[in-house]
């Protein structure tokens, strides 16, 4: 069964008057459809206002369909009654750490989750060993987040939703407001809890050189899916991305512009050492 199932999601956003009837409405999903099958790894790429955040959303039962339907676990997020399975589930990161914190000291902090699921006092303290360690902040434990870096402060996040045992997680361009430290540092995160624990990922970001380890890429435009694939069919679509003014990983664009000007490369190059291979190859 898939973890998450999207199915025609369309999303409208309402504007009301005065008088409380509906005075326009923006299509932000535009008939979505996405199969996410446990321990996969996804990516969702796309420009500012594209829908990434309203359809992440709906993965967690924030936002209801306005047509179409979600289903996380096999549940519908429109079952009001499976809210709190849905939630524990598929476990949200946004964007700003400073608004994801709440505790003053890291391991209060990511106790909180699993306090109020209900969980038993001694397995909380596990849960928060076990969250801080996953993320590598087991020894800030007895810190207070306001002093930590933006990418300490993201992995207290993640540790806050590791601790609450979900299937999946969605993290909503967690790395936008880091520095490159930081963001390594949170994506390595988030690969570990897939790759280790088989957690379910799904990555929201527009950082291309975050999207190439992913299984699969899906590239959203004006709340549409625009394409989807591997990384690298995906990125060997060079002049459709410019087209719609999206980017590639720099080394693609190289390894694009060097086949452009004659030279015999594969298309959808993604990393340093396959261009340096197919450099080589093609010299002998
Ligand atoms: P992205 O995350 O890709 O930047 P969003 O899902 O945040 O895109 O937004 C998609 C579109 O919906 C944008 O045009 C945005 O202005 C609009 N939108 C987002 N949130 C709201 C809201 N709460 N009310 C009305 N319009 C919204
Ligand atoms: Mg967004």
């Amino acid at each position: 069964m898939s973890i998450i199932e999207v199915k025609k999601l369309i999303h409208d956003y309402l504007r009301y008057g005065e008088d409380g009837r509906v005075e326009s409405s923006y299509r932000a999903v535009d008939d979505v459809d996405l199969n996410v099958e446990p321990g996969q790894f996804i990516a969702i790429l796309g420009h500012n206002g594209s829908g990434k955040s309203t359809l992440a959303k709906h993965l967690n039962a924030i936002l209801l369909p306005t047509e179409g339907s979600v289903f996380v676990d096999g549940k519908d997020t429109k079952d009001s009654e499976k809210l709190w399975a849905i939630r524990q589930c598929a476990g949200m990161v946004f964007q700003n750490p400073d608004n994801q914190i709440i505790g003053t000291v890291v391991d209060e902090d990511v106790a909180f989750g699993p306090e109020n699921m209900g969980v038993p006092t001694e397995e909380i303290k596990e849960r928060v060993e076990e969250g801080l360690k996953t993320v590598g902040m087991w020894e800030y434990r007895h810190h207070s987040p306001n002093k930590l870096s933006g990418g300490q402060k993201q992995r207290v996040a993640i540790a806050g939703v590791v601790a609450m045992h979900p299937k999946c997680i969605v993290l909503d361009e967690p790395t936008a407001m880091l520095d490159p430290v930081g963001r390594s540092e949170v994506i390595r995160a988030a690969r570990r809890l897939n790759q280790q624990e088989n957690v379910t990922i799904i990555l929201i970001t527009h950082y291309m050189e975050e999207v190439i380890y992913a299984d699969r890429v899906i590239v959203m435009d004006q709340g549409k899916v625009l394409m989807q694939g591997t990384p690298r069919e995906v990125f060997s679509r060079v002049e459709e991305l410019k087209e719609h003014r999206l980017d590639v990983p720099q080394i693609t664009m190289l390894a694009h512009e060097l086949k452009k000007s004659g030279l015999d490369i594969a298309d959808g190059i993604l990393t340093t050492e396959e261009l340096v291979q197919e450099l080589e190859r093609i010299r002998r």
